[in-house]
């Protein structure tokens, strides 16, 4: 008798152990042990929806068969696009037809094709003077030049804009587009308002340059009477505009699955690459589970209590930070989003910041890595961990920056 028949199976491993499975290797980067990671804007295992995706995946296998597994639709399948186009034109109050939205295998996938399909080497990509550093990192890695604008709290300057572009015409540079990421910005977690929306459109238009609008964060207002402004993409009538929007920040960034709007000629255009005659749909069996969710209403239900865990998260380490801190850093609070934006003021040093982070063992992204900043600052994802884990990482930063910080202007002493 072979052996095994007379012992009982080993156990397999525990179903649902997520935790044990954490770790490099199998994700993009953990924290090493000790160390409370408040730098990439990841999100907290546990608020990930495995059973929701588990159940999505089998609903759409049910449902659609063996079309689940063929190569898809090219611009990606009609039911997600169709919803996601009823979606875009119920936020924004905007018409929008299913033709215009294609699928994408997430954000980072679409700029790369936005940089080689609608841009050649050489050319120059404009963005606001602090970005998504990634982005510019794909820009760069297609052979574009990245070139920053004037910004300020409101967002890129008009002005600045239009002379950028008038510079880059009269000196034979062609710049293939603007790059915005007008709401709940990465990294400074501002919405930009919407006549500054209207103004930089204006100036784009009348140079008739692209502008690629990265709304990675556009579902995740968080305070109750907040609605972010209409898109850029909806305030141009899609003329113009190139949306990126993405399931990353919303149900989890390891499904690859993402969105962009355009008008039917750029979305025909895309697809018409060899990218998409080949492989269809560019994350097709995917896609149909996820629509399963925005059919059922599932994903407006997650999205609703995913808000509220991130309201709470956001909530905790600024409360924290206000209560152990006081007046620096200054910071606004985000009104969506993942990040809290620090800022130390003239004459603080981004060196020490990150020195007395790493002694405190806490993860922090450095502002630098944004964009050139005129002061120190640093980027905190309230994204990754429980409220209490944020609050104790808050008072250890305090503690550890209170040697590096410049005096207040104000509370002087008597
Ligand atoms: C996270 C993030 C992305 C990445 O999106 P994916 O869909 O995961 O590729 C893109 N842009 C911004 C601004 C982001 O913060």
């Amino acid at each position: 008798m072979h052996p095994a028949a007379a012992v009982p199976p080993p156990d397999p491993a525990p179903a649902l152990s997520h935790a044990r499975r954490w770790r490099t290797g199998v994700v993009q980067e953990a924290a090493p042990d000790g160390v409370v990671d408040l730098g990439p804007g990841y999100i907290e295992p546990a608020l990930l929806p495995v059973s929701l995706l588990r159940d999505a995946y089998a609903q759409a296998l049910a449902e659609y068969g063996a079309a689940a597994l063929g190569y898809g639709h090219n611009p990606g399948a009609e039911p997600l696009r169709a919803l996601l186009a009823a979606r875009a034109a119920a936020a924004d109050d905007r018409p929008c037809a299913p033709e215009q939205v294609v699928l994408t295998s997430g954000t980072s996938q679409a700029l790369y094709l936005l940089a080689t399909s609608l841009a050649a080497p050489g050319d120059t990509v404009l963005t606001e003077q602090l970005s998504y550093d990634l982005g510019r990192q794909i820009f760069r890695d297609c052979a574009l030049r990245v070139d920053p604008v004037a910004t300020d709290e409101s967002g890129m300057v008009p002005e600045a804009l239009d002379r950028a572009l008038a510079q880059a015409a009269s000196a034979g540079t062609r710049t293939a587009f603007v790059y915005l990421t007008p709401t709940h910005h990465n990294p400074t977690g501002r919405t930009m308002p919407p006549e500054r929306r209207r103004r930089l459109l204006s100036v784009a238009a009348r140079h008739d340059v692209l502008i690629v609008e990265d709304d990675a964060y556009a579902e995740l207002p968080l305070t109750d009477d907040h609605t972010p402004p209409p898109s850029l993409a909806a305030l141009a009538g899609y003329r113009g505009v190139v949306r990126l929007c993405s399931f990353s920040k919303t149900l989890g960034p390891g499904l690859r699955l993402g969105w962009l709007l355009a008008d039917r000629a750029v979305a025909d255009r895309l697809v018409s690459h060899g990218l998409f005659v080949s492989g269809g749909s560019l994350n097709h069996t995917t896609s149909l589970a996820v629509g399963t969710l925005l059919a059922s209403g599932a994903y407006d239900r997650h999205l609703a209590s995913f808000r509220g865990q991130l309201r709470d998260r956001r909530d905790a380490l600024v409360g924290a930070l206000r209560e152990a801190a006081g007046e620096r850093p200054e910071f606004r609070v985000p009104q969506g989003g993942f990040f809290l934006w620090l800022r130390f003021g003239p004459g603080s040093d981004e060196s020490a910041l990150l020195a007395g982070a790493a002694r405190a063992g806490v993860g922090v992204a450095a502002g630098s890595r944004f964009g050139t900043t005129q002061e120190g600052a640093v980027r905190l994802a309230f994204s990754y961990h429980p409220p209490a884990v944020l609050k104790q990482a808050a008072q250890r930063l305090t503690t550890a920056w209170a040697g590096s910080m410049p005096r207040p202007r104000i509370g002087v002493r008597s």
